[in-house]
């Protein structure tokens, strides 16, 4: 194995990693994300230069390279809803053209479960689920050892996965999708709901009086002092959440669930309401070894330490 350099290519910030054979991180780099295609892809070749240099790598070193959306086996960014306006856009080919051929691309869920399966919360599990609870929701599915991609590339998308029919509308176009409840983006739309119910004084306060404004950290932060009706949203999505692990644990069978994303820093708020509720949810839960529920180990840069494992699987 030798060094990789690992990109986490968000909707809001390029990471990226140069990874050490034996795992160890020697440099890391953070650059807002451009707009458009060509700005985009002009970025991350700014960003390998960037890191390969500052570690003192090879120019050949191997790129990987973790995006949000639907990436299909070629590395084509078919569907990318944090990328306003890029479909279809070939990422691993631009990306090869511009570097060469030592460039592979995913999905950054599928990124973080190698990072959480390599040296973090899924150690040691052939079968496993990583859940990245952030805006939307990402996932990682490891069965028998092995990254679920499915027969296109495009498994493991469960934050679409319609929970309610007649649930809130989602941006993608259909409602109720389960990533309306179980994400940051949930949280913030069951306080407004809550508080355009004149409940949840306290968070409306800290928010200038203006329902719209509320965001998970608002509700995170007054249940912190112990606030019963922002705790009860943190519940609400907690139920949400074990409603989705349960779901999938149908489906799956893991011997453990991590939990990643912005809203795991308040794990101490509702993780455990998850582990309570998942039983109740789940078949035969009495008759059965439950998956334990974690908080994942590696935190905003699992997607591209992840992204750099990738790129140092045998192709
Ligand atoms: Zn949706």
């Amino acid at each position: 194995v030798t060094p990789t350099v690992g990109v986490d290519l968000g909707g809001t910030k390029i990471l990226a990693v140069a990874v050490a054979d034996g795992g160890e991180v020697l440099a890391t780099t953070r650059h807002p994300t451009p707009r458009g295609s060509g700005p985009l892809l002009e970025a991350v070749v700014d960003v390998v230069a960037e890191l390969t240099e500052v570690a003192g790598l090879d120019p050949a070193t191997r790129v990987g390279v973790g995006v949000a959306g639907l990436v299909d086996l070629e590395g084509v960014l078919r569907h990318g809803p944090n990328q306003p306006g890029i479909v279809e856009l070939d990422l691993a080919g631009e990306l090869r053209w511009r570097l060469g051929e030592r460039v592979v691309v995913d999905n950054d869920a599928n990124c973080a479960v190698r990072a959480e399966a390599a040296s973090g919360a899924a150690r040691g599990h052939a079968d496993a689920i990583v859940l990245t609870l952030g805006t939307g929701i990402g996932a990682g599915l490891i069965v028998a050892g092995t990254v679920v991609r499915g027969a296109y590339g495009l498994a493991g998308e469960p934050g679409h996965a319609v929970v309610d029919a007649k649930g809130p509308p989602c941006p993608c176009g259909r409602r109720g999708c389960w990533e309306r409840y179980a994400s940051g983006a949930g949280v913030a739309r069951m306080a407004r709901d809550a508080a355009e119910a004149d409940r949840l004084e306290a968070v409306l306060a800290r928010c200038g009086g203006d329902p719209a404004a509320i965001r998970s950290e608002d509700v995170v932060a007054v249940a912190r002092t112990g606030d019963a009706e922002a705790q009860a949203v943190l519940d609400e999505f907690a139920w949400w959440t074990a409603l989705g692990v349960a779901n999938l644990a149908a489906i799956l069978d893991p011997s453990v669930v991590v939990l990643g994303g912005g809203l795991i820093e308040a794990a101490d708020l509702w993780l455990d309401e998850v582990r309570r509720v998942v039983p109740e949810l789940l078949v035969g839960s009495e008759h059965r070894t439950l998956p334990e529920v974690v908080a994942a180990h590696h935190g905003v840069g699992a997607a591209a330490l992840g992204a750099a494992l990738l790129a140092a699987e045998p192709a």
